[in-house]
């Protein structure tokens, strides 16, 4: 298995994209930590359950990642019970849309922590320890969001977009060093982080919620499919690689031709 002997710290794992990507990296052997705000029990489950099936070890930690020195602490466990964060997947996010001139401020300040801060701790604090291994692979879940806007989105758009920028800096500062990074801008991914769209469709339209995605991927993303998360741990998968020794500071999409428009 091409990750046996690595260790993976994936942020957000317990659910949607990020679970699919920790499941990915765990069927080519890294051991992960799995994060999410999941209660003790549940997490300590969702990471046996990846564990078991993988034959890999598998540890959960519920740091709320809103919280600079929580991120961190995750890092050193992950270095501590682990042996190492040779990969770190920083993934988690949350969203609320509404226009700028009534977008909470509180909402912003959490948007700005989870989808981009907490990125750039978790890389501060992973990349000495990837540096000493000459060897390091950091991918950001950005969106399709990191490239372009979209209205009522201005926290998401900012931090997605910042997250690409940072993905860059990063990425440059150790071309030379053995370690990769690189962001996935994924389109419309049906997980629980876009229901409440889907809902205000289906309420605003009078559409079932089956009618409401339908209605909702029409209007960004060509293929009139959503993307998979299956299809986004695969491409994790792929720039852990050594055939992606050489792709660094990208920032790919995987978003069914939207942002081709
Ligand atoms: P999800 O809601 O299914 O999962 C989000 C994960 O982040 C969960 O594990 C949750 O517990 C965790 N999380 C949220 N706040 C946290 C906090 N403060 N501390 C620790 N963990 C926290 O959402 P998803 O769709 O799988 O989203 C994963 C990433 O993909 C996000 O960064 C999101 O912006 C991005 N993304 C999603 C889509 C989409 O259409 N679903 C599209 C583009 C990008």
């Amino acid at each position: 298995m091409s990750l046996n002997g690595r260790a993976a710290l994936v942020t957000g794992s317990t659910s949607g994209i990020g679970r699919a990507v920790a499941e990915a990296l765990a069927a080519q052997g890294a051991a992960v930590m799995i994060n999410g705000l999941e209660d003790a029990e549940r997490g300590a489950a969702i990471a046996a359950e990846i564990g078991e099936r993988h034959g890999v070890q598998a540890v959960f930690d519920g740091a709320d990642l809103s919280q600079p020195e929580a991120v961190r602490a995750l890092v050193e466990r992950c270095v501590a019970e682990l042996g190492g964060v040779d990969v770190l997947v920083n993934n988690a996010g949350v969203q609320h849309t509404a226009p700028v001139q009534d977008f909470p401020a509180d909402k912003w300040d959490l948007i700005l922590a989870v989808n981009l801060s907490a990125a750039f701790h978790a890389i501060a604090a992973a990349v000495p320890h990837m540096q000493q291994r000459g060897w390091g692979r950091i991918v950001n879940t950005a969106s399709a969001h990191g490239l372009v806007a979209s209205v009522n989105k201005a926290a998401y758009v900012s931090a997605k977009h910042g997250l690409v920028g940072l993905t860059k800096v990063v990425a440059l500062e150790n071309a030379e060093r053995g370690i990769t990074c690189n962001a996935i801008c994924p389109g419309w991914v049906e997980t629980p982080l876009i229901q409440a769209q889907i809902d205000r469709i289906a309420q605003e339209q009078g559409l079932s919620d089956e009618d409401a995605k339908v209605e909702l991927v029409r209007h960004k993303q060509p293929s009139l499919r959503f993307v998979q998360p299956e299809q986004i741990g695969a491409l994790a998968v792929f720039l852990c690689s050594d055939a992606a020794s050489q792709i660094t500071g990208a920032s790919l999409p995987v978003d069914g031709g939207w942002t081709a428009q």
